[in-house]
């Protein structure tokens, strides 16, 4: 029988988990089925529990689920239970096992792919929604010197801060007030490029060697790599980011590590 995977959301048309995880298939010769399925909000359990029993290995989650997933599941892995989502649900011990994998995801992806070290560095993460919380406990095991987090509305940034201080040295800043760290490397974990707002940041914020490294890819990437292209800053979308954990979800179901080929990217930026 065929195995059965699957991505839950609303919206869902767009996602490119379903082509992602074919081409994974493919590479290791194995026969599986991966549907994007539009789930009806507040249907979330009902969609769930249907598909796993109708024979479902495993699906991920992606908005707005990952909050419900994580109410939804048996067991939960270390770092779904710290960062308060799942985007990938599994069967472990004949129980239905959350995970995160979007943490993993961004961390390979900036080491692995685009060769950058956060060990003493000054990190700015930007945003404290879904996306922020997912990478904070990655960002802070790598060791940057300082992390600080921005967001339009500062209160939801110090209650991650607070959320997080116990694994380490994480603080709030405000954007208006003057700041003494022009920083390594600024993350964007906002979605600002979604409705087409401007992303501005002040110039005490970075230098000339400031990498700039978005979540967000395609369109959503266009506010962000603005900004960076005005100030002469290296930039890196979060395309590598979906394809990493898209590759940590398939390995937590077929315990294989997908091959992660220039075809596969390529075909996915086509796709933006
Ligand atoms: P979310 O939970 O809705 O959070 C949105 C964040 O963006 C909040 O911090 C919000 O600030 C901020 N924001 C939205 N519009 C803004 C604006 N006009 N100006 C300033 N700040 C604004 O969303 P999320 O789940 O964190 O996702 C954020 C982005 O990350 C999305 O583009 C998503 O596609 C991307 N992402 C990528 C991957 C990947 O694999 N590459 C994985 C996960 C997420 P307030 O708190 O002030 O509202």
């Amino acid at each position: 029988m065929i195995k059965k995977y699957a991505v839950f959301g609303n919206p869902i048309e767009h996602s490119l988990s379903p082509l992602i995880h074919s081409h994974f298939a493919n590479s290791l010769k194995l026969d599986l089925s991966y549907k994007p399925i539009l789930v009806t909000l507040g249907k979330f359990e009902e969609e769930a529990k249907k598909f796993l029993q109708g024979g479902g290995l495993g699906f991920n989650i992606t908005l707005p689920f990952k909050q419900e997933a994580y109410n939804f599941v048996d067991s939960k892995s270390n770092i779904a239970q710290i960062t308060g989502a799942v985007n990938t649900i599994s069967f472990k011990d004949g129980k239905i096992h959350g995970d995160n994998t979007d943490g993993v995801g961004f961390i390979r992806d900036l080491k692995k792919n685009n060769f950058y070290e956060m060990k003493d560095k000054k990190v700015l993460l930007v945003g404290a929604g879904g996306a922020a919380m997912g990478v904070i406990p990655n960002i802070l095991n790598e060791e940057p010197s300082l992390l600080k987090i921005y967001n339009r509305t500062y209160d939801k940034a110090k209650n991650l801060c607070e959320k997080f201080k116990d694994i380490g040295k994480i603080e709030a800043v405000k954007k208006d007030l003057s700041n003494n760290d022009d920083f390594d490397l600024i993350i964007n974990a906002t979605s600002i490029g979604i409705n087409n707002s401007s992303f501005e940041l002040p110039q005490d914020f970075f230098n000339i060697g400031t990498v700039c490294y978005d979540m967000s890819y395609g369109k959503a990437s266009h506010s962000f790599m603005e900004w960076a292209k005005k100030n002469n800053l290296k930039f890196y979308d979060g395309l590598g980011m979906l394809i990493e954990q898209a590759a940590e979800s398939f390995y937590i179901w077929e315990s294989k590590r997908p091959l992660i080929s220039d075809e596969l990217q390529k075909l996915i930026r086509n796709k933006l």
